[in-house]
């Protein structure tokens, strides 16, 4: 089995402009390898994502060799008609006619509520009755409670997209495995974002990939966490944000699904990558729109967890910092708005570690 989807968010570019070329290759062999499925959204890339795949993917291949997800940003509509005139652009910048899957992007507490009140669920099924949509849900960052309730108020959806992988399996924050759990007494497939959890899980800890080495010696830890989120029964595609012609090799072999056994290696695994990653950042960059002063906080995080893991490699840690923050805002400019905590799906306390970092980049001789 394999049923790895495209995302079409952390594409290849090069000096902060798109890499065409190399997405036409890597488009190219994620379909000659037998995939199928790709997803984006209104918001990615400011709305390159989008235009991506109109260049990319559908001027360049017939329309039913793939199936194609995108969301709406619903938490930023009035009104149906804003609805409209988004969902309009999309199909333009996508250059198609209808999507596979259609869903409202970043449910949370707060996006409920607006999406509740300008009733964007009844714009999805007008979607659907149309033929606009063969299939609608929503992607979802908050409580396995509010998703029970949103479920419950909406049987319609055909799929829930949930952050989901080995680490943030048993958080109490993501609450990936009571989310899974809460789809699946619903009936609803679930489609998974972050299985490698922003590429972090890519790169663990030398003692936790000794402790998977207990499963397979030769697979890599990516390769690991793609097998767990794919092993979930209800889950119908995992989503990776694939850049190299290398990764699409890898993540598109066959997978067995995971035993039990094994998944509960992974879970002795995950105490040493926690106590190693001092920011649990996945690099998605909602939070950067918001803050006024520009700073480059995934980045800076990036930075950070490498200094915590090896901090007597600040001598060249601290050169990229410094070379980072003459076209960003550094970490001390930081005036604690908080707008970069609202809309950070991993909850996480940007200000807080924002201050460790000026403790750590800034202060030194
Ligand atoms: S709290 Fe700091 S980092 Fe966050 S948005 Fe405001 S200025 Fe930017
Ligand atoms: S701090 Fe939060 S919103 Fe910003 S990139 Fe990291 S996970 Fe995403």
């Amino acid at each position: 089995m394999n049923k790895l989807g495209f995302g079409y968010l952390r594409l290849p570019k090069i000096d902060e402009e798109l890499d065409y070329e190399k997405i036409n290759q890597i488009t190219d062999a994620y379909l000659a390898a037998g995939g199928i499925y790709f997803d984006t959204a209104y918001s990615y890339l400011g709305g390159k994502s989008e235009e991506a795949i109109g260049r990319c993917l559908s001027a360049r291949h017939p329309r039913d060799s793939f199936m194609l997800a995108s969301k709406l940003a619903g938490y930023d509509a009035k009104s149906i008609d804003d609805c409209w005139a988004q969902f309009n652009t999309q199909l333009s910048r996508c250059g198609v006619e209808y999507f596979d899957v259609y869903m409202l992007h970043w449910l949370n507490k707060k996006n409920y509520t607006i999406a509740e009140k300008y009733d964007e669920f009844g714009f999805l099924q007008q979607l659907k009755d149309k033929g606009l949509a063969k299939k609608t849900g929503f992607s979802y960052h908050d409580t396995a409670d509010l998703l029970d309730e949103i479920l419950t108020k909406h049987p319609e959806v055909d799929y829930v997209l949930l952050q989901i992988n080995y680490l943030d399996w048993e958080s109490d924050a993501i609450q990936s495995r009571l989310c899974y759990e809460t789809c699946v007494k619903h009936g609803k497939k679930v489609i998974v974002m972050e299985p490698v959890k922003g590429g972090s899980l890519a790169n663990i800890p030398d003692r936790a990939k000794e402790i998977l080495k207990e499963i397979d010696e030769n697979a890599t830890p990516a390769a690991h966490a793609i097998r767990f989120a794919q092993s979930l029964e209800n889950v119908e595609i995992v989503l990776s944000g694939m850049n190299s012609l290398e990764q699409i090799e890898e993540n598109m072999r066959q997978i067995t699904p995971m035993p039990e056994k094994e998944m509960a290696i992974l879970q002795k695994a995950v105490s040493v990558i926690k106590g190693a990653t001092a920011v649990d950042c996945t690099a998605c960059g909602y939070c950067l729109k918001h803050c006024p002063k520009s700073i480059a906080i995934p980045q800076y995080f990036k930075l950070y967890n490498e200094y915590k893991r090896n901090p007597n490699d600040d001598w060249k840690i601290i050169p990229v910092y410094d070379s980072l923050i003459l076209k960003n805002g550094a970490a001390s400019e930081c005036i604690s708005c908080r707008r970069c905590e609202n809309n950070c799906p991993q909850k996480l306390p940007i200000t807080k570690h924002l201050a460790d970092i000026v403790q750590a980049f800034e202060t030194k001789e």
